[in-house]
């Protein structure tokens, strides 16, 4: 990865013996507080940290994050991921020491107000999805699918269906639901989409039969159009005894307007950190609760919180469970982020938001399909996809947009996915941003599409305003530099092969 001589400088700014702060020696000098602490368990060398006054510490941090693109600096329209902004109110409330001081083992009596939320935020998505019962203990969304394959595995199981071992899933599917399904050990059978982008039936009941353990599915699909077929789809995989996993990763176009437990789903996964304002994307923490319809509660990991008259309690361990997914009640401090969402917008608000979602979408899709190719071009929910292979007389990929929409200050768009459309570019706006935006990007768009046609290497070569330019995204990935040593060591590599 290329880093700019700025980073260099900031990172190798050490000086042996420079310090940011001074610790009163009385406390920690002569007072050894950790003098109890036997020899061989002492660090024996320094840890080798940078040495650094403060003010050059803070510069360093500042101006790294100034180089990163987030919801609070720029817009950032990735597909599937629901950037949209997060009311700080909902920092504050997860910040306040009633909640950070609190210890997981607290006993019921003295923890009561967590055990509200808890509850609460429960009630809260039992009536937007129409499901009976939640944990909230799963930690994302992928971890909320490898739960409910958990729970379907069980409960074919209590019914001594052992041989349904095939999961279905759409070619449209987000990666994690054959990942989650294949990882658990089900036999994942791909669902072809028809050429409006929905469920091909006819595809569906060829893969029906008595081996179906259960459809994964979202709706709307990652092309950001609704299943219309969706009861018929429901009803079909239950006659053939299968059950129905909705895939609510993103349930920002369905707030207040449809729910998945009316369409005949039994079990959904919600990500609290996409349509419930929680900041992601830096890969974590994240919660993805899990519900189901009644016949399938006994199976949830436990322990779940219920309301008695003498307060909350945390219910008796059903032994059919099957068992716990996370260690104590799951990342508490993203449930009460999401608690406070849905306490300052409110039922009406939320109706508001997926009604945004849905128009700034559509809004942009039909502006932007005067230069550009839409998948298919049908009214959207709250994304809809473009197709970029247009412009392959060019040799323009989606992901060269992508790096153009930097230079213009935009996040990229999620690209090459879903994989049903060649070249894909994919567009979700969110309720959070104004028209003003909205056309600010419209016209960058407009601009990149004039631009491929009179300089495409301009456009190849993108970005060219930013430190980083185009890294080899797999060896990001798979020999990630995460330490300014690692840094050191790449530089001095890069020195050695050079000489
Ligand atoms: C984001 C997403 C997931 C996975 O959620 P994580 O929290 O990233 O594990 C699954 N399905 C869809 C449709 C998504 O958009």
């Amino acid at each position: 990865m290329l880093i700019s001589q700025d980073d260099r400088l900031s990172f190798e700014k050490s000086v042996p013996g420079r310090r940011g702060v001074i610790l009163p020696k009385e406390r920690f000098c002569e007072n050894d507080p950790f003098k109890n602490i036997p020899p061989h368990l002492k660090r024996q060398t320094t840890i080798g940290f940078p040495e650094l006054g403060e003010p050059e510490v803070i510069r360093h941090f500042i101006n790294l994050s100034r180089k990163n693109f987030s919801v609070d600096t720029h817009f950032y329209p990735l597909g599937s991921c629901t950037m949209k902004y997060n009311p700080k109110v909902n920092e504050w409330a997860a910040r306040q020491e009633k909640f950070t001081a609190l210890h997981p083992l607290q006993t019921e009596e003295t923890a009561q107000g967590i055990f509200e939320i808890l509850y609460e935020l429960e009630e809260g998505l039992k009536e937007i999805t129409g499901m009976d019962r939640f944990t909230l203990q799963p930690a994302a969304g992928a971890h909320g699918e490898l739960t409910g394959m958990m729970l379907v595995r069980a409960y074919h199981a209590s019914r001594s269906e052992t041989k349904r071992t095939k999961v279905l899933v759409p070619d449209s599917s987000h990666g994690t639901n054959p990942a989650s399904a294949a990882l658990f050990g089900y036999h994942v059978v791909e669902v072809k989409s028809d050429s409006r982008g929905r469920v091909d039936l006819e595809d569906l009941k060829r893969h029906l039969d008595e081996h179906v353990a259960c459809l994964m599915l979202t709706n709307p699909n990652t092309l950001g159009l609704f299943e219309k077929n969706i009861l018929e789809i429901t009803k079909l995989v239950h006659q053939y005894g299968g059950l129905l996993y909705y895939d609510g990763a993103n349930l920002n176009p369905l707030l207040g307007i449809a729910r998945p437990g009316d369409m005949g789903f039994d079990i959904i996964h919600v990500n609290l950190h996409k349509t419930f304002s929680t900041p992601h994307g830096g890969g974590g923490p994240g919660s993805g609760p899990v519900g189901v319809k009644s016949h399938l509660a006994a199976f949830l990991p436990g322990p779940l919180v219920e309301k008695t008259k003498n307060g909350f309690v945390w219910a008796k361990k059903n032994p059919q469970s099957v068992g716990r997914v996370k260690l104590f009640h799951g990342n508490v401090g993203v449930i009460i982020r999401a608690y406070t969402y849905l306490k300052t917008i409110g039922k009406e608000g939320l109706r508001q938001v997926s009604d945004a979602a849905i128009l700034n979408a559509n809004y942009m899709k039909e502006k932007l399909k005067e230069t550009f190719q839409v998948a298919i071009d049908e009214p959207c929910m709250h994304e809809f996809v473009l197709s970029i292979k247009t412009f392959d007389a060019q040799g323009i990929h989606a992901g060269d947009i992508g790096k153009r929409l930097l230079d213009y200050g935009f996040h990229a768009p999620t690209v090459h996915f879903p994989l049903v459309v060649p070249e894909a570019l994919m567009i979700e706006p969110t309720e959070t941003e104004a028209k003003e935006t909205l056309d600010r990007f419209i016209e960058a768009m407009e601009q990149i599409a004039k631009e491929i046609h009179e300089d495409p290497e301009k456009i190849k070569h993108a970005p060219h305003t930013l430190p980083v330019r185009r890294p080899n995204d797999v060896l990001a990935a798979r020999k990630p530099i995460l330490s300014y040593r690692d840094q050191l060591r790449e530089k001095y590599l890069l020195a050695e092969a050079a000489a």
